[in-house]
């Protein structure tokens, strides 16, 4: 019998099993638990890691605690979170929640106890709040034979002036601890590598924080932010004898992440500097080949960095915001997958040790015992690689390495409560996760077989992934991800071939054929008005008249056209967008200075509209029954007749589209007359439908001065139906118009209206700043406010008024104005001259009604565009024309308000109900927004533009508009008339049986 001998891998197995077992059984011994069975025990996480309901609440209460100013606001929170889950507390916490009402000692016993064990807990992770107590700390695990790695926390970075502030605390750290940290006594393997010193002050740095507009669009502008505040940290560490490590953060900056770091550290000045270090994170499946590049890139480099391997701490993010935009997740769906990966690069490095030195980010047994055989077995020496843990994690599993002669470096985070919670909250849902190891080896009945398994032996005995089931009627397109460096490319190729496109004619199409005239009208490009995108002719009234007569003409063919036929023509044109996706998303950004994410979400939208309509169309072409024995009833619907579609130049294409589409859907004809401003995308669109093979006649593109030919088509006796976006004055001419009925006039004209919005976003005084002050900024000066939904009142309770204003002007104070074109700009131009001196004028009437509190930025060099810089007024009345009018552009007014209940009467005491939100912590104040928050579209704790068709259907009412909203299940019976069809099927005292597959009532 021949034995055969043991491969690498077996040999790497087997030493890992006896690493692991030996490991297990010294912490098993160690007093006075299994790893940090203390805290865990403690009852409060104890609750968590068996109820996911009373874990969820418990979480968010310690995520707002720290915003909690006073004790009756702890109590009011305790008792609104726990509320819904009080049945699954002991008996003794559910007295206390209800006898403790908010300004009783008992309720300030109940806040002060809540707070204080809400702080203990976060002690455990995070070492302090300034800098004496940080050192006392690192002196602690110093004297364990621990080193360290420091981590400022902070907020979001949201201004400049926030990211200078972050650099300077870091500066700050490192010439505070340099000497007292120098001086203390040599410790061999804390302080020495396989060749001789290492540093000992060690920090780790997150690189978003050190530009406050870090935006992977736009790498240009964002590594000259970052490297002008990474460089002097190195700088200074460098003098201090420091070592700087990089984190990674979330997946759509890592590129960005790595490119910085090795732009900056091939630079002359830092090309030798050895005590550097960056994350891999191995629940990324490009993790290998990020590695490989890096490997590449120190060994051009010539010298080695570090390379910290974790597995990530954002996988319920990645997978989250994926699923929700539709885009590839891009970390491994499988625990046993992220596993597996963390030890084929654990194998990388050791085999690469001399480039880059590994250091492992982990609390897992396996993936530890793993490492430690994989650097035996290729001979890797001691010093050379490193364990790293976090503070308060895992610290016994730490020592015991420790002790047997591993350099261990506690990654230790310190900084202010508010920020801390965050980090606290991550920790406690990392730790409490089904999948996490630190769980798994507090089960009562753990095998440390179980434990020690290799991950691909654990993934092949899980059951199979379930089939996924079938897929949705309608799902919504997905954004183009322009972090995606090949779709930047795309973009910019398709602005250079739309640029060569300028200044061609487009002629209007009535009953399929082309007139001209020749008196033009242009459309210039708002970010250089000097720039003609296009011109069409000057439309006339008699245009108009014909346009009218052609589309009643088309009228009749086209309304007996199968109903399957008609969607099909909405699918075809979608699939043809999206064929010229990146074209039209330049012929926006040029024609409308719309940036570039916004621009695509526009062709998106518009697709998702042609699909939509098509989609609910084929629902309704399906007869309502209501049959009896002998009746037969069917409820159907038939078009009105000729629409006339009057649309804004703010969605050019998107809401363009949607008016056409479901008119069209429904078996209208359309007369379709765009904005003066965009006619070249409406010109796109009519292209798009011709080539899908509509007849002539069915749609008639007349773009025109809507003063000169609007009201002949909405006058018009042979038009049935308006559908109007845009302003209130507008609108309501339009409304007040079509409900006279004109000599031979055959129908009552419907009218569909979507108006203004003066539209608020209420943030409370628990808000999560760092959200609401984006969520702000996102809402108001996205597009430079020029959408019906954008935000342009922030109305802000007391307690948060003062901070909220004050990071909110750093905020806008930073935004990046510019051209459209720059894939770098957040505020761009306003469409026109005219728009601009409106918004100006406003602008200038603002001090009169509040005190200007930020103005942003206009660079130098902008030549001909049109922009207005984005202004802030604070303290504003509520009554002045800047809380009332509809101003937009990128103009915000703040109001405080005295209570959530004032907030609310505040931010329905205009005449709009458009869109509205709110930032609030509070599950009281939450359900009072959805009882009375007077909006069409309200959003909680999010932004409050961007609504996608479906999902967020659109649209207002008081003076916001009239009819249902756009992209929603009601919108297309606008276009309809209903028609109930009655038939006596009784022949001779015989009736046939009721038909089967019909929707009945
Ligand atoms: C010193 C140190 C520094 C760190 N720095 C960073 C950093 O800069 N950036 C960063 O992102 N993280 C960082 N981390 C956090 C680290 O990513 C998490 O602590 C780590 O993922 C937990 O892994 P574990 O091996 O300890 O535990 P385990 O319990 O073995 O692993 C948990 C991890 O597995 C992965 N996972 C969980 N469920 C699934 C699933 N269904 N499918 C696939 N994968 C899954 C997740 O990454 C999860 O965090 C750091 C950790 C340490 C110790």
């Amino acid at each position: 019998m021949s034995s055969t001998a043991p491969t690498p891998a077996d040999e790497l197995e087997s030493q890992t099993q006896a690493i692991g077992q030996s490991l297990w059984k010294h912490l098993r011994r160690s007093s006075p638990s299994v790893l940090d069975r203390r805290w865990w025990d403690e009852r409060i996480l104890a609750w968590a890691m068996t109820d996911e309901a009373v874990k969820v609440q418990m979480f968010r209460f310690i995520d707002v605690l720290p915003m909690l100013r006073t004790p009756e606001a702890v109590t009011r929170h305790l008792r609104e979170y726990f509320e819904e889950v009080a049945d699954h507390f002991p008996g003794a916490a559910r007295l206390a929640l209800e006898v403790s009402s908010p300004g009783s000692v008992l309720g300030r016993a109940v806040a002060m106890a809540a707070r204080r064990n809400a702080t203990q807990m976060a002690r455990r992770f995070i070492a302090g709040q300034q800098v004496d107590e940080v050192l006392q700390t690192l002196v602690g695990l110093r004297r364990k034979g621990l080193a360290f790695t420091l981590d400022l926390l902070g907020e979001a970075i949201i201004s400049e002036a926030e990211a200078d502030a972050y650099l300077q605390a870091y500066l700050d750290l490192l010439r505070g601890l340099g000497r007292p940290v120098a001086r203390w006594p040599i410790n061999r393997v804390l302080d020495h590598d396989h060749v001789g010193l290492i540093p000992r002050l060690n920090v780790s740095v997150k690189l978003s924080a050190l530009y406050s507009q870090f935006n992977p669009l736009d790498p240009a502008r964002t590594l000259a932010g970052v490297k002008g505040r990474l460089r002097p940290l190195l700088r200074e560490a460098r003098a201090q004898g420091a070592f700087v490590h990089v984190d990674m953060e979330h997946y759509a900056i890592k590129e960005m992440t790595l490119s910085i770091f090795c732009d900056v550290l091939r630079e002359k000045e830092f090309r030798d500097y050895a005590d550097v270090g960056i994350v891999v994170q191995a629940y990324l499946p490009e993790s290998g080949r990020d590695l490989e590049r890096l490997r590449d890139w120190a060994r051009e480099r010539g010298t080695p960095v570090w390379i910290r391997l974790v597995k990530g701490a954002y996988w319920d993010f990645e997978t989250v915001v994926a699923a929700a935009r539709g885009w590839p997740v891009p970390v491994y769906t499988r625990k046993w997958q992220s596993d597996d990966n963390f030890e084929r690069q654990a194998e990388f490095l050791m085999e690469n040790w001399q480039w880059l030195r590994p250091a492992f980010g982990s609390h897992n047994l396996r993936s530890l015992s793993h490492a430690i055989a994989a650097a035996r077995v290729h001979r890797v020496p001691d010093g050379a690689w490193e364990v790293q843990t976090l503070y308060g994690m895992g610290s016994e599993m730490a020592q015991l390495f420790a002790e047997r002669g591993y350099r261990v470096r506690v990654y230790t985070p310190f900084g202010d409560l508010i920020p801390g919670m965050a980090y606290l909250v991550r920790r406690l849902l990392e730790n409490t996760s089904n999948d996490s190891f630190l769980r798994a080896s507090f089960a009562a009945n753990v095998q440390i077989e179980d434990l020690l398994m290799k991950p691909a032996d654990r993934g092949a005995q899980l059951p199979p992934e379930p089939e996924p089931g079938p897929d949705p009627v309608f799902v919504n397109e997905p954004l183009v991800d322009f972090a995606v460096p090949a779709e930047r490319t795309r973009l910019q190729h398709a602005l250079g071939e739309v640029a060569d496109q300028f200044d061609r004619r487009h002629p209007l199409v009535i009953g399929g054929r082309r007139v001209d005239t020749r008196q033009p009208l242009v459309s210039l490009n708002p970010s250089n008005g000097a720039q003609i995108v296009g011109s069409c002719p000057r439309t006339t009234v008699e245009h108009a008249r014909q346009a009218v007569a052609a589309a009643r003409q088309a009228y009749r063919a086209w309304s007996q056209t199968p109903v399957e036929h008609r969607c099909e023509y909405l699918e075809v044109a979608a699939r043809k967008m999206l064929d010229r996706r990146a074209e039209l998303t330049a012929w926006i950004i040029v024609e409308t200075g719309k940036p570039w994410t916004e621009a695509d979400a526009d062709v998106a939208e518009a697709v998702d509209f042609l699909r939509y309509y098509a989609q609910q169309m084929r629902e309704l072409d399906q007869p309502l029954r209501c049959d009896v024995p002998g009746e037969e009833n069917a409820y159907t619907y038939r078009p009105r007749g000729v629409a006339v579609v009057i649309a804004p130049w703010n969605f050019p294409l998107a809401i363009l589209t949607g008016m056409t589409a479901a008119a069209l859907v429904a078996g209208n004809t359309v007369v379709m007359k765009p904005a003066e401003q965009s006619f070249v995308i409406a010109a796109k669109l009519m292209e798009m439908f011709e080539e899908a093979g509509l007849p002539d006649g069915v749609l008639n593109y007349l773009p025109g001065v809507g003063e000169e030919i609007g009201p002949v088509l909405v006058e018009h006796p042979d038009v049935d139906l308006v559908a109007f976006t845009g302003s209130l004055a507008v609108g309501l001419g339009i409304h007040e118009s079509a409900a006279k009925t004109a000599a031979g006039q055959q129908s009552i004209k419907r009218v569909i209206a979507e108006l203004g919005g003066k539209n608020a976003i209420i943030v409370d005084d628990d808000a999560n700043l760092d959200e609401a002050v984006q969520g702000v900024v996102q809402s108001a000066f996205g597009y430079a406010g020029q959408k019906c939904s954008a935000c342009s009142r922030a109305i802000v309770v007391r307690g948060a008024y003062d901070e909220f204003c004050r990071r909110l002007k750093g905020a806008v104070e930073s935004l990046v104005v510019g051209p459209a074109e720059d894939p770098g700009t957040f505020v761009g131009p306003v469409i026109d001259p005219e728009a601009r001196a409106r918004i100006q004028a406003a602008i200038a009437k603002g001090e009169q009604a509040g005190r200007l509190l930020a103005v942003g930025r206009i660079p130098e060099g902008l030549g001909l565009g049109y922009y207005v810089a984005p202004h802030v007024f604070a303290d504003v009345a509520p009554n002045s024309p800047l809380a009332q009018e509809e101003i937009f552009g990128p103009v915000l007014a703040v109001l405080p308000a005295e209570s959530f209940e004032q907030a609310l009467e505040l931010a329905n005491g205009t005449r709009f109900a458009l869109t509205g939100g709110v930032y609030s912590r509070s599950p009281v104040n939450l359900k009072l927004a959805r009882q009375r928050f007077e909006v069409g579209n309200l959003y909680l704790n999010r932004s409050i533009t961007g609504a996608m068709v479906q999902r967020h259907p659109f649209g207002g009412y008081k003076l916001s508009g009239i009819g249902s909203k756009a992209g929603g299940p009601d919108y297309l019976l606008q276009f309809l008339v209903p028609v109930n069809i009655c038939e006596n099927t009784l022949r001779r005292g015989f009736a046939p049986n009721k038909q089967a597959g019909e929707r009945r009532t």
